[in-house]
């Protein structure tokens, strides 16, 4: 018996419970032992049974008296035990454990742990974990008498089981070979591999509990440090091309735009013109409360790295955003060639929209199937026809080929792996790494800039366009609603458009679908008179976009959505966003959404229904009746969800984190400084294990 060993080759773990260890991802001796828990229990104080308080964790030592078993009034088998020691007697009771009293014999040495409590005049033990003293065989303790350790719920895999089956390992936990860097271990006082894993899962006191947790804390952070630095000394060494910054150029295009810039958006536009105007790829982010105005600034850099002959790419979140912004960019951004590639069928109009393209073209893209129109985008682009393209995710999935690529703008997007991965891939063929900008409404905690997304440099708008109209917001309970609906149908009836969000009840298509048709069918009820149309993740990109832009031209006046409308989408004649079970949205999302009224000339409401009564909830709702700020709402959104919920795996791209490392600075400083430590002395190929920890944090793959 090895590490290696199969979980399926081990006594007493039968195929039922394999799978269910399968399915949590550990198949071996090692993925066990690597199966932390997740907290524990402090049952080490051994009392006397006359010194056992009600309410007080504790272990008690004695011989059972007796043993009873009945039947409650309810048909519910109660098993009693009565325990005594020199000093007292206790009561233990386990209820719908029948089996119990086999393990249970009168005369038995048994030690209890739990936590009494009074019962009718007596105290007793509410189904208390226990372990028989066997005087033949010593057996440690592990469920009982010391820090129990308490696995991560898992269904069918108690942490009682998970014990038992560790502790008969455990000597394997010897073949573990150290993996991290001694100097480092020394340096920050680390305790080695082995000793942390026998102490996390059979801990011995609370201090080297303590160390054995900092120690895989530690790591965790390392791994992710090492792989960001990595990361961050070849960005640093790769060359840009330089985008020459052309002042008289960029006052044209201001004085263009039709309105003054605010003054936060001018240090913005400066901050990454001055950055496009170096040969090292700039790494920025640009962030700015939805409205704030972060599409002009991104145009300015375009307009600029268009002007001096690269090609930049610009990747919205959705279909309909990235049509959108095609449709904005192609007015501010006039005198250049802008392509729209998304995964639909949205190519045709851009290549037509070319403006370099001979008509022979022109006319040939109109009869050619999608296949050919997409492979037409292609090699345009890479003849470097396009100057600007603007699409969704999808791009960095197509094999895309430019020819001078100079920016990569991503909006409102907060994975960082794997863009940077594609975009260092994206290197042309003259070796040149293009610039990146990435754009959030969403503040990105220091913490996080620091770690997760490779110690960005950071622009902030802090400041909205002049003549804004605070949206108002109120949140309706279930009686108002009828009162809500009438001033809704009258603000139709004023000639305004209305969003509805519908509730998420499961992160799933199917549901989407059904809340959104469920939703429409009552809506159909309520406002007879009303046009009324649906926008689900589940339609094609050619039927969203045309319902958005039959929305746009005012045809729609009720738009039922998922919260595929979340971003970016701009109607300035819509007015009223009304969101169904706002409880269900983190405060940023619902920031979101609400970004998406207020901007027009019209007041613009937004209504939160909600029915629930859960009292986090309604704090967290008031909270957004009363601020206007997205900033501040984030950090709420934060504080109560942490960065894990706000910004979710999927979103950064890395695996698991814990969120009190992520949130933690100290530690992350710590391990940054290590991990450049370790960098500047040591390959990491002579690390072949950590090298394989690191390099799951994938940022790194493209390094190879
Ligand atoms: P976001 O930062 O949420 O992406 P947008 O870039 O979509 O915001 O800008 C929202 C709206 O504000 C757009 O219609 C844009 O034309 C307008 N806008 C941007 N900057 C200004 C400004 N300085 N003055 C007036 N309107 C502006
Ligand atoms: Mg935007």
């Amino acid at each position: 018996m090895n590490l290696n060993t199969k979980v399926s080759e081990l006594s007493g773990i039968g195929p039922a419970y394999v799978k269910k260890l399968n399915k949590i991802g550990i198949e071996n001796v090692s993925d066990l032992f690597f199966h932390f828990p997740r907290r524990y229990d402090d049952f080490s104080n051994i009392l006397p049974i006359a010194k056992a308080r009600a309410g007080q964790c504790v272990s008690v030592k004695g011989n059972i008296w007796q043993v009873a078993s009945k039947r409650s009034k309810r048909g519910v088998s109660v098993l009693e035990a009565v325990i005594a020691d020199e000093s007292g007697t206790i009561k233990a009771v386990w209820f719908n454990q029948p089996f119990l009293k086999n393990s249970l014999k009168a005369g038995d040495e048994i030690v209890l742990a739990g936590k009494p409590e009074w019962n009718f005049g007596s105290i007793q033990m509410q189904s208390p974990a226990f372990e028989i003293q066997n005087q033949k065989n010593k057996k440690q303790n592990i469920h009982t008498a010391g820090i129990i350790p308490v696995y991560p719920e898992t269904d069918g895999l108690s942490s009682k089981w998970l014990r038992s089956k560790i502790k008969p390992l455990l000597s394997l936990v010897n073949e573990i070979g150290e993996y991290l860097p001694e100097e480092i271990s020394n340096k920050y006082s680390l305790l080695g591999i082995q000793e942390a894993i026998k102490e996390l899962h059979f801990p011995t006191k609370f201090d080297s509990l303590e160390k054995a947790k900092r120690r895989i804390d530690f790591e965790e952070m390392f791994f992710l440090q090492v792989a960001v630095t990595k990361l961050r000394k070849e960005i640093a060494k790769a060359k840009a091309p330089k985008i020459k910054l052309d002042t008289k150029f960029a006052q044209e295009f201001v004085k263009s735009l039709g309105f003054e810039l605010t003054n936060a958006q001018r240090k913005a536009a400066y901050e990454i013109l001055k950055d496009l105007d170096r040969d090292n790829p700039m790494n920025r982010l640009l962030e700015g409360d939805v409205g704030s105005g972060k599409t002009v600034v991104a145009a300015m850099a375009l307009a600029m790295t268009s002007k001096n002959n690269y090609q930049a790419v610009m990747i919205a979140p959705t279909e309909i955003l990235a049509k959108q912004h095609f449709e904005g960019l192609k007015e501010l951004l006039k005198e250049f060639n802008l392509g729209l590639l998304t995964s639909g069928n949205v190519i045709l109009n851009s290549i037509q929209d070319l403006k370099k393209i001979p008509d022979q073209v022109r006319n040939d893209v109109k009869r050619m199937t999608l296949k050919e129109k997409k492979q037409k985008a292609l090699e345009l682009i890479k003849n470097g026809e396009v100057d600007v393209v603007i699409g969704t995710h999808s791009l960095f999935q197509e094999h895309i080929e430019f020819k001078n690529l100079g920016l990569v703008i991503i909006d409102e997007q907060h994975r960082f792996g794997v863009e940077q991965r594609a975009l260092l891939k994206k290197e042309n063929k003259a070796g040149y790494t293009p610039h990146f900008l990435s754009m959030s409404a969403t503040p990105i905690p220091r913490t996080l800039t620091l770690t997760v997304y490779g110690d960005l440099d950071v622009s902030i708008i802090d400041e909205m366009p002049p003549g804004r109209k605070a949206v108002a917001t109120r949140l309706v309970e279930g009686i108002k609603r009828e009162e809500a609906n009438k001033f809704i149908d009258q603000k139709i009836e004023e000639g305004r458009q209305v969003f509805v969000i519908c509730p998420m009840i499961e992160e799933s298509e199917r549901f989407e679908l059904k809340s959104v048709t469920v939703e429409s069918e009552k809506l159909k009820e309520i406002f007879p008179k009303r046009k009324i149309e649906m926008l689900h993740g589940k339609m094609k990109p050619h039927e969203k976009e045309n319902i958005m832009s039959s929305f746009s031209e005012g045809n729609i006046d009720i738009l039922v959505s998922t919260s595929v409308i979340e971003v970016g989408v701009n109607v300035p004649n819509a007015s009223i966003m009304l969101i169904e079970g706002a409880e269900r949205f983190g405060l940023a999302q619902l920031h979101q959404f609400r970004g998406r009224v207020g901007r027009g000339e019209h007041q613009s409401y937004c209504f939160l229904f909600s029915e629930t009564t859960n009292e986090i909830s309604l704090k967290r709702l008031h909270s957004f009746v009363n601020l206007s700020d997205g900033f501040k709402l984030a950090e709420i959104d934060l504080e109560i969800r942490g960065p894990g919920e706000v910004f979710g795996r999927a979103q950064h791209g890395l695996p698991d984190i814990k969120t009190k490392n992520l949130m933690n600075i100290e530690l992350i400083k710590e391990t940054r400084k290590a991990a450049e430590e370790f960098l500047s002395e040591c390959k990491l190929d002579n690390f072949p294990i950590l090298k394989d920890k690191v390099v799951k944090y994938d940022v790194v793959k493209t390094l190879e």
